[in-house]
């Protein structure tokens, strides 16, 4: 285990196995649907790179980049860095997203894609963090709850270190204190 790592919450394994769980469920809610998957950068990206292969029927892919977090901590303040370049007009519209802590970076995305007119707009996230919540959402698909602790690992950062870890770990508190 990586030095810096306190416990591992999540192993590859049990990733793996929700992964494939809510693949079978997108797989049949956009079964003929051609739906355009806009994954939020860049801590989306592992889960996109595996969510994506196990939905089975077509979909277009797309990305936006939002940043608002410095740190550990929400500055609450959020700006587009790149917008999706497709037209999603009359589409289905499936929002992925690591983490849903706050929920001030899904209602932003959620607002922001919601303008556009989409046929149908959904939010899926893979970690669900409810105790720190200051909008509330009702996700269409939630992977897997985690506690209040600062997780890193599997796409997540801090201060764009510790991606590249398979599983979904807390980082130990005297690397960010
Ligand atoms: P929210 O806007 O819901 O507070 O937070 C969403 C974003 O904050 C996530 O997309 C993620 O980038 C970041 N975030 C929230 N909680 C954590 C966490 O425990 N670890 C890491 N690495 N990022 C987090
Ligand atoms: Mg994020």
């Amino acid at each position: 285990m990586e030095k810096d790592i306190q416990e591992i919450l999540l192993t590859e394994e049990q990733i793996k196995t929700r992964i494939a769980e809510l693949g079978k469920e997108l797989t049949a809610d956009y079964a003929g649907k051609d739906p355009i998957i806009v994954g939020v950068l860049k801590g989306v990206v592992v889960f996109y790179a595996d969510m994506i292969r196990e939905i089975k029927t077509h979909c277009e892919m797309d990305f936006m980049w939002i940043s608002s977090y410095a740190g550990t901590n929400s500055t609450g303040k959020m700006e587009v860095k790149r917008d999706i370049a497709s037209d999603i007009k009359g589409r289905h519209v499936l929002i992925l997203e690591d983490i849903y802590d706050t929920g001030n970076s899904l209602d932003f995305t959620y607002r922001h894609l919601m303008s556009r007119e989409p046929a149908s707009l959904k939010i899926c996230t893979l970690l669900d963090k409810p105790e720190r919540r200051q909008v509330e959402f009702t996700p269409d698909y939630v992977g897997i709850e985690v506690p209040d602790e600062f997780v890193v690992g599997y796409g997540l950062d801090y201060n764009e270190k510790y991606r590249e870890l398979p599983y979904v770990g807390v980082l130990k508190e005297e690397i960010y204190k």
